[in-house]
């Protein structure tokens, strides 16, 4: 696992701007460090004091961390508070009722613009009627929905009672749905009778009757529908209501349910790019908290700004960064129901010149599409649309490769938006390692520094801290507030998985490699650490290799594996999606040597591919990930017996067979 080879440096540098670092929320470098040393210093008080002045606790903690029970640690746990009341009640509190807390745009494009207020209100009848259900404190709810405010305002409601939401994203099939009513235990669905998304209805409730009807969810009492389409849907008496009949003459404000520090806010599964989903476990003060300081620290954000995280509901970042964090701080920002590509892949940069967005979040995976539709059509392209009002930029999911770094930085924020790029997990909560927008000077691909009081470093497969230039394992060596608290219903995975024995099971094992800059101390990560290539004793990440191929005008996106070779051990294997349409015959074969010379080139002859192979796509999961495991089983030849249940596209994968 430890010493990956990097054998390729990247010089480009880029200061954030003077005006930027002028009024940002940190400011300047010596900023940042004075706090990272504060944190290094007392790290338990360093923490208490941002917990103090950020959340409004109804029973203020006197405990900091508990550690007696490593790694099931807990913090602020004598503490009492309430994520929705911390997101709500208190902007009402602070003059915020007026200001607009959503601005939501639907597939189609009408706008809808909902304030603090309204969203309190809606919440507050959301929440009695829940509890009208006889849904309480604790119970598990899971949220099968559009992108809405209805679907923000039901995991808002959960928080408001105290009842454990587990929100499934409204991609993913009925098994996958009923695998994880079963995994939460469930008591209650919340879904639409369809969703909308690039101009087609798709089904909601008749994919949860699916699932209910595989059986096993017998603890499914509710099943509440929101009408989003008004389409014919079929129901259960007794079991399923309109969510309109839910909230009908419910109470415009709900006490909220106090509960512990380390109550359960919610219940996600990861995105299983490496292997069966986890449920993972958050509490409710550590990742309020983090939620909080990670939108006042990376995004830097101000009460003028408009916030747009693109992510969906269904993810971790569309749960940090949409349902709790905007809120969390009084912040106006867009919620989204559509696709990028639709009505044509200028919709994100339409949106943003029409609502002004000044906070732009998206995934590597949506800039490499966009860089090939504008490629390929000139009125789609960024520079045709007025994004001025941008400030900062985003980037979340994947490494992004530096090719796509730079065009994200020139074309969408002209030069003078810095980039956040963020490297983070669902476990994690929220950011980790990312650029500070006033602070950090940015290098492509580079995920740079820790946030202050986040202790990341690489180590060996030991646990033994590597030197910088090394590449080795990405840890994280203190717990922090927003980490997972446990798989869901198996603590021994989360042991196993997340603090090892081998490493001394005292380190967060992130799975991730990463390597350390030698002069800048600046992370990157190299790729996932099941994926690590080993050419004849030379260790490689995929990451790099990806980045050279991408480089390359031809590509769009790459994708590479390892399969085992009788002479060199293992042989690097790439999947490259170009940015015209997929070669064929002696087009492909005059391409594919363009390419390896071109990597041969740009890194070295060891990260040379031998085999290259072309498709339409790569296989992703839902959220955009590309799912290597499954590349390396085709590229071996081997037949496909993993877990696909979270892949996006599973046609592609027998493009990809074929294609030799
Ligand atoms: P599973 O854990 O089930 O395999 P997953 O790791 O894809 O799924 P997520 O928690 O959604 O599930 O994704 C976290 C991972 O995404 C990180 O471990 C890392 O590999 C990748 N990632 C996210 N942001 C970045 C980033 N800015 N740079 C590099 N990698 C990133
Ligand atoms: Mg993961």
């Amino acid at each position: 696992m430890s010493d990956i080879e990097t054998l390729k440096q990247e010089s480009r540098i880029f200061n954030p701007p003077a005006e930027f670092v002028k009024n940002a929320n940190i400011s300047g470098m010596e900023t940042y460090k004075a706090m990272c040393a504060a944190a290094e210093r007392d790290y338990e008080g360093f923490w208490a004091q941002l917990a103090r002045e950020n959340i409004a606790w109804q029973k203020p903690f006197t405990k900091t961390l508990n550690e007696s029970e490593a790694p099931f640690y807990r913090w602020f746990e004598d503490g009492q508070l309430n994520v929705s009341y911390n997101c709500l009640d208190r902007n009402l509190q602070n003059g915020n009722a007026g200001k607009t807390a959503i601005i939501f745009e639907a597939d189609g494009g009408q706008v809808t613009k909902v304030t603090y207020k309204e969203l309190h209100d809606k919440v507050c009848q959301f929440a009695n009627g829940l509890k009208a259900l006889g849904i309480k404190k604790g119970d598990r709810v899971v949220v099968y929905m559009p992108m809405s405010v209805e679907g923000v305002a039901a995991m808002q409601a959960c928080a408001r009672i105290g009842a454990t939401h587990s929100v499934v994203f409204g991609g993913f099939s009925a098994k996958s749905l009923q695998e994880r009513i079963i995994d939460a235990g469930a008591v209650a669905v919340i879904t639409a009778d369809e969703q909308v998304r690039g101009g087609k209805h798709l089904p909601l409730k008749s994919i949860v009757d699916e699932a209910l009807a595989m059986g096993g969810c017998d603890t499914i009492k509710n099943v509440i529908v929101y009408k989003r389409t008004g389409a014919n849907i079929n129901f259960v008496a007794g079991r399923d209501k309109w969510l309109d009949d839910v909230l009908a003459g419910q109470a415009a404000t709900c006490e909220p349910e106090w509960v512990d520090a380390e109550h359960p806010l919610f219940v996600l599964y990861t995105s299983g790019s490496t292997g069966k989903p986890k449920g993972v476990q958050h509490a409710s003060g550590g990742y309020l908290l983090w939620a909080m300081l990670t939108m006042k620290w990376t995004f830097d954000i101000k009460p003028s700004d408009v916030f747009w995280c693109t992510a969906d509901i269904g993810w971790v970042t569309g749960h940090t960064y949409i349902a709790y964090g905007p809120l969390a701080v009084g912040a106006t920002q867009i919620v989204f129901e559509g696709v990028p590509t639709y009505p044509n892949a200028g919709r994100f940069w339409d949106m943003i010149q029409k609502h002004k967005a000044s906070i732009f979040y998206t995934a590597p995976t949506a800039i490499r599409s966009l860089i090939k539709a504008s490629d390929a059509d000139a009125d789609v392209h960024p520079k045709k649309y007025d994004l001025s009002s941008l400030r900062l930029l985003g980037s979340v999911g994947e490494p992004i490769n530096p090719e796509a770094w730079m065009w994200y930085y020139k074309n969408v924020g002209n030069e003078k938006c810095p980039i956040a790029d963020t490297f983070w997990q669902t476990e994690t909560g929220g950011h980790m390692i990312s650029p500070l927008p006033g602070v950090t000077p940015m290098v492509p691909g580079s995920c740079t520094l820790p946030l202050p009081g986040i202790m990341t470093a690489v180590v060996d497969e030991t646990g033994h801290d590597m030197p910088n230039g090394q590449g080795g394992i990405l840890v994280v060596k203190r717990p922090w507030p927003s980490m997972i608290r446990t798989i869901w219903g198996d603590p021994e995975r989360f042991k196993k998985s997340y603090f090892p024995e081998e490493l001394g099971g005292k380190l967060y094992l992130a799975g991730d490699g990463a390597v350390r800059n030698e002069k800048t101390g600046y992370f990157t990560i190299t790729g996932r650490i099941d994926d690590v290539l080993n050419v004849s004793g030379h260790r490689m990440g995929t990451m790099e290799i990806e980045s050279a191929l991408v480089a390359n005008p031809l590509v769009a996106e790459a994708a590479v594996v390892g399969k085992p070779d009788e002479t060199t051990g293992e042989a690097i294997c790439a999947f490259v999606v170009l940015k015209r349409a997929r070669p064929t015959g002696d087009e492909a074969k005059a391409i594919a040597k363009e390419l390896r010379d071109w990597v041969a080139k740009e890194i070295g002859p060891i990260a040379k591919p031998k085999e290259i192979r072309f498709g339409d796509n790569l296989p992703k999961t839902r959220s955009g990930k590309i799912m290597r495991r499954l590349l390396r089983v085709i590229a071996k030849g081997d037949q496909i017996t993993q877990d696909v249940s979270t892949l996006e596209n599973p046609a592609i994968l027998e493009q990809l067979k074929q294609a030799q």
